[in-house]
């Protein structure tokens, strides 16, 4: 939760001009000393903060990159996600987290924040792998009024929102590999996992997390582990440029903030399939859908209002392919 340093960084970035060590005791009912240590902790993860005589301290500059709860919530302008944030420096999975808080009854829109997860889950069992320092793995817990039907949706507007944010932050063209993985130059940067709970009388949602795990500034692809090698990246090896986590952030949740809003009007994808599409990967190519009941190939067709894959089958049948349990791939390679 917040943390006096947290809360210090986020008066002097806001501020953005010199702040007196009596306004910060007054603001924070802290003592003269704790704004000292404060302040010290502040230039040891790499801030330049200038302290002038009679005017006070002025934030000048900040790390290119560093993960922490006061990063986070200095640069956070979202309206409701994230108000309520909890960090680990080390954690299993964030969704494991989110779903402990969901019981804990922790609000609409916590996020849960790890610069390392141990056992990051993909979907159907699998594992996402985290590397300390340059990932980016949150989620984020809502409390949907909507039947449970309409979640799987969910997970494609993440995927929309994580792509619209990662391009206005490093302004590359962010692809979607249906249904959630975001895609730069063929090769995977950004994964998700939607996991949902019922009340105990199985009529409502009781809380849903939506999971992302982000490659940020990995600087080789000799980083991944060998099994991923070929199909991993990350914004940094692909664009060049180390980015802020914390700001990427803020951004992701700032563009779901607003497609949550316009899914809520119709809980349906009406109003943002367009946005998705343009971002779609193989639309009019050939695609195998990995269904656990039997795979097959076929043209892609894009999504429908739901979310849905329409594949046209070779046999010039047409299968709307539900997220969930399938995966699809190009014929030749991921993409
Ligand atoms: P896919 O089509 O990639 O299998 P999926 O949606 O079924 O997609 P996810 O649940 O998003 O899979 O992610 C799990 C898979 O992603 C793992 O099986 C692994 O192949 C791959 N993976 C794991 N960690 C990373 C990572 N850091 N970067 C890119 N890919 C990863």
């Amino acid at each position: 939760m917040k943390t006096d340093r947290a809360d210090i960084l986020s008066l002097l970035r806001n501020s953005g001009d010199y702040v007196s060590g009596q306004q910060l005791c007054d603001r924070f009912g802290v003592t003269r000393t704790a704004v000292w240590k404060a302040m010290n902790q502040l230039k040891e993860d790499g801030y330049l903060i200038e302290s002038v005589p009679h005017k006070g301290y002025r934030l000048v500059e900040s790390p290119e990159d560093i993960l922490s709860p006061g990063e986070i919530t200095s640069r956070l302008t979202t309206e409701w996600a994230g108000k309520k944030l909890c960090y680990y420096d080390v954690t299993g999975s964030t969704n494991n987290d989110a779903k402990r808080l969901g019981e804990e009854g922790m609000p609409h829109g916590t996020v849960v924040v790890a610069d390392i997860q141990t056992a990051g889950k993909g979907r159907r069992g699998r594992g996402w792998q985290t590397l300390p320092g340059t990932a980016l793995s949150f989620t984020l817990l809502l409390r949907p009024s909507f039947p449970a039907d309409k979640a799987s949706m969910l997970t494609l507007v993440m995927a929309l929102s994580a792509a619209q944010a990662i391009e206005r932050v490093s302004a590359v063209a962010a692809g979607i590999k249906w249904p959630n993985d975001i895609v730069l130059n063929g090769k995977k940067i950004c994964g998700m996992l939607t996991e949902m709970t019922m009340t105990p009388e199985m009529d409502e949602i009781q809380y849903l997390v939506i999971g992302a795990g982000l490659n940020v500034n990995n600087a080789s692809p000799e980083e991944f582990a060998e099994d991923i090698r070929d199909k991993a990246t990350s914004l940094k090896i692909e664009t060049g440029r180390q980015i802020n986590r914390a700001a990427l952030l803020n951004e992701i949740l700032g563009c779901f903030e607003h497609n949550y809003d316009i899914f809520l009007k119709t809980l349906d994808l009406s109003a943002l399939q367009g946005e998705y599409q343009r971002r779609l990967l193989g639309v009019g190519g050939q695609v195998r859908v990995l269904d656990p009941a039997g795979e097959y190939t076929g043209t892609s067709e894009g999504i429908d209002e739901q979310g849905r894959l329409t594949v046209l089958k070779e046999n010039g049948e047409q299968v709307q392919v539900y997220a969930g349990e399938v995966s699809v791939r190009g014929l030749y390679g991921y993409v």
